[in-house]
């Protein structure tokens, strides 16, 4: 089969042609139709310092994805071939306290599918029958193709109640525009999102997130007078990953407020810990989706209210993956999705 391999311990992906996965008794063996490409994958093709002591080359690459049930294991009985199917890329041990209390997103053992063992950038990808997901008839593929990332955001998001209060949402990349829709969804009162890039402020506004702010040229505190908001945010949602961004929630917030920090920052970055600490703030770490009450939610949003298609900025055919690849790279594309058919 075609597949998107990191083949050499170098910048780049190559596609090659690999083996189709062999499936054990509990597994599900599908054929990809449509896979996204994530920052993460991005991180693989750089050859950066996380991906050379994380991942193991060569690799089949990829984990945003959906496609159709080929064949199932000996022990498989919920699945069938031709069924529409997307998965939860974190592989769980099943028997680590936490596994074994059902909280498997909190797993000591998570292997990442495209990270540790073979991806969904192939025309096959095999997955444990525990992380296939059912994509009901109404969900369009190309949105059951970004579940991943849109379970990020739904995660973080639903962290803390979000009826009736005031929402930051520091990152306008897809996760944070998703997440900043996943709020004004379920019932948030003002919602801001701020970004430094132009361009990805311009794509929030475009589907439809109430505030946008380039946290460049304005300032929080004046953005809150000039939308009416006179005590400090309810939630924060940390997108961006960047120390600034994260300092300026921490200043924006109310006393008691809650933050959900997605966002993975640079290792050692300073914060006013007094600021949390006298305005009694709550932080809480966010990984991955919870398996599976993440997906369960984010299906219903995405059957509801929740629109995300306008994050998909581009559609191509996988033998295009390089511009793929670059219009991620350069910032320009939000979410890029690639049909393997
Ligand atoms: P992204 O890199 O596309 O978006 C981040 C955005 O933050 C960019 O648009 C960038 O311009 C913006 N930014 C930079 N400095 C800023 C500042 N000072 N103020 C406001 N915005 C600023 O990332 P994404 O794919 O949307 O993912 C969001 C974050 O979540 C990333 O840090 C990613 O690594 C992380 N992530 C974490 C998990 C997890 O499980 N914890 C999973 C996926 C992604
Ligand atoms: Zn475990």
């Amino acid at each position: 089969m075609k597949a998107l391999v990191k083949s050499k311990a170098e910048e780049g992906l190559w596609m090659e042609r690999v083996p189709v996965p062999e499936i054990g008794p509990n597994d599900v063996l599908i054929k990809v139709k449509k896979s996204a490409i994530c920052g993460t994958d991005v991180h693989i093709w750089n050859w950066d310092q996380w991906a050379q002591k994380t991942v193991p080359v060569p690799l089949v690459t990829g984990h945003e994805f959906m496609g159709e049930v080929v064949e199932v294991g000996s022990a498989v009985s919920e699945y069938k071939p031709g069924q529409r199917v997307s998965g939860e890329g974190h592989i769980v041990c099943g028997h680590c306290r936490n596994c074994r209390a059902g909280r498997g997103h909190l797993c000591r053992n998570t292997l990442g599918v495209g990270v540790q063992r073979a991806g969904t950038f192939a025309e096959y990808v095999s997955l444990p029958q525990h992380n296939v997901v059912p994509i009901p008839d109404d969900v369009p593929d190309e949105i059951a193709a970004i579940f991943d990332p849109l379970g990020n955001a739904v995660h973080t998001a639903l962290s803390f109640d979000l009826v009736g209060e005031d929402v930051l949402v520091t990152g306008a990349g897809p996760i944070g525009i998703m997440g900043a829709l996943v709020a004004q969804s379920v019932g948030a009162r003002k919602v801001v999102i701020t970004d430094i890039n132009p361009g990805r402020l311009e794509l929030a506004r475009k589907v439809g997130v109430q505030h946008t702010v380039n946290a460049a040229e304005e300032k929080l505190p004046d953005v809150m007078t000039r939308i009416g908001m006179t005590e400090g945010f309810d939630v924060g949602l940390e997108m961006s990953g960047a120390a600034p961004a994260f300092r300026d929630m921490i200043d924006a917030m109310n006393n008691g407020g809650k933050i959900a920090i997605l966002g993975i920052a640079p290792t050692g970055f300073e914060i006013d810990w007094n600021k949390v600490i006298f305005k009694m703030l709550t932080l809480k770490g966010i990984y991955g989706r919870e398996m599976f009450e993440t997906w369960y939610k984010m299906i219903a949003l995405v059957q509801g209210p929740l629109d995300v298609s306008g994050i998909i900025t581009h559609r191509i055919g996988i033998d295009d993956y390089k511009g793929g690849f670059e219009a991620m790279r350069s910032g320009t594309a939000s979410k890029v999705v690639m049909d393997w058919e």
